[in-house]
Parts: C-alpha cells; sequence; structure tokens
C-alpha cells in the first residue's frame, strides 16, 4: 500500500515538481491548489501525510493545520509546513497549531524526502516500509501477501487493509468508528457492524492450530492486534472474557 501524500500549495511550479518527485518515489499523490481544496480532499480520504504551504489563498495553512486537528479523521495526521525564509515566528506557531515539522524555502528534494521519511516513520512507523511485521505476522505491501508462522495467510482486500493498519499501531484499542474511517474511508457510508464482519473473517483467516488469536474484542471499545509476546507490554485489560 503506497502512502497518500496530499500536497497544498499554490505555486504551481513547485505542486508540479513536489508531484512529480513524491510519484517517483513511491507514494500516491494528490495536489490541492488552495486551503478549502485542501480539506475537501482531506475529508474526502484522510491523507497519510500533508505537505502543507504557509501562504495560501482562501485559507491559510495554519487555518487549515487547526481545521485538521479539529476533527476526528486527520486529528493524528502527519503535516510538514512549507515556508519561506524568514516566517521564524511564524513557524514557531504552525509547530504550535500542531504541524510536525517544517521546512524552509527553497529546499533540495533530498532535504523533502528525508522529512517526509522521518515524519511517517515517527509517527505511524509501518508507513515508510514494503514490509511489515508483528509477532508471527509478516505483510508484504508490494506483493500483498500475509504469513503468519511462515504460512500463507489468504485475505481479501478489505481484509488485507484491516491487518495492515491493525499493524501499524499493534495494541492499539480502535473503535469501529475509527476503524472505518481509517480502512474503509469517511465518505463511503457503510454499516458500523460491517467491520465485525471483516473482523471475523480476518481472525478466521489468521487462526491456526496451537497459535493464539491475536486479535483482541474489548467491549465496548473495540478492538486491537495484540499477542502476548508480540511487542510492547500488554495493558491488563479482560481479554478472556471477551468475544
Ligand atoms: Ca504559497
Amino acid at each position: 500500500m503506497k502512502p497518500y501524500v496530499l500536497i497544498v500549495e499554490d505555486e504551481e511550479s513547485l505542486a508540479q515538481l513536489l508531484e512529480y518527485n513524491l510519484e517517483k518515489e513511491g507514494y500516491r499523490v494528490a495536489v490541492a491548489p488552495d486551503g478549502e481544496e485542501a480539506m475537501t480532499l482531506a475529508s474526502e480520504e484522510a491523507p497519510d501525510l500533508m505537505i502543507l504551504d504557509w501562504m495560501l489563498p482562501k485559507l491559510s495553512g495554519i487555518e487549515v493545520c487547526r481545521r485538521l486537528r479539529n476533527r476526528q479523521a486527520t486529528r493524528n495526521l502527519p503535516i510538514i509546513m512549507l515556508t519561506a525564509r524568514g516566517e521564524e515566528a511564524e513557524r514557531v506557531r504552525g509547530l504550535d497549531t500542531g504541524a510536525d515539522d517544517y521546512i524552509v524555502k527553497p529546499f533540495s528534494m533530498g532535504e523533502l524526502f528525508a522529512r517526509v521519511r522521518a515524519v511517517l516513520r515517527r509517527i505511524r512507523p509501518g508507513l515508510a516500509d514494503d514490509t511489515l511485521s508483528y509477532g508471527d505476522i509478516q505483510i508484504d505491501r508490494v506483493a500483498h501477501r500475509v504469513k503468519r508462522n511462515g504460512d500463507e495467510v489468504h485475505l481479501g482486500p478489505t481484509e488485507f487493509r484491516l491487518l495492515d493498519y491493525l499493524m501499524q499501531h499493534p495494541s492499539r484499542v480502535f473503535s469501529r468508528e475509527q476503524l472505518l474511517d481509517a480502512v474503509w474511508g469517511s465518505d463511503v457510508y457503510v454499516e458500523v457492524r460491517t467491520v465485525d464482519v471483516h473482523i471475523g473473517r480476518l481472525r478466521k483467516a489468521l487462526k491456526m492450530p496451537g497459535l493464539p488469536d491475536p486479535i483482541r474484542t474489548v467491549r465496548s471499545a473495540g478492538y486491537a492486534l495484540e499477542m502476548k509476546n508480540g511487542g510492547s507490554g500488554s495493558s491488563e485489560e479482560d481479554s478472556a472474557s471477551a468475544a
């Protein structure tokens, strides 16, 4: 799954240059020429990362940043601000508003890529890589293959995306609504119960003799991917009595 980057930049030549180079680096890219368009595109599909120019028509970069932070689906969206030289004070304000990093124009593509990778790695460790693993589960995002304990696991596209998302945040509990937003997209109308159906299929596909169920159901809260020896310390919630 290619990380989706939304570029918000009114300077057309710069926007095109960024788009061209980021696509070449393996990212999926969209461009918004102003702040309003940025908000529209971001609500259609939450990007994995936003590159946001400071000075924009219609809505300023800082206002876009503030609005994104106030929405559930984009609250944690990584944002790299682009600022012109001499906007030092504003840069600080940008970081206050919730930008994750900033880069001063003019910059080289190498510098930008390094920042993009660093931000993605820091915020979502799984996104920067072609393969992901957690406990005895491995995902190959390029070949679209999943293995558990070395054995092939066959998943439908939705289960694959669901597992990919859960593996990016092991041990974290997600509500059904959060999973819907992240995996199906917030613009799609899907019943919340649909999540249960796909979690059920994923759980069944990952089931192997002698191996524990890696998906934890947290009553009235949601689901988490969690294995005893899988990684970070497990929160001691009651998994035995969960469905
Ligand atoms: Ca500008």
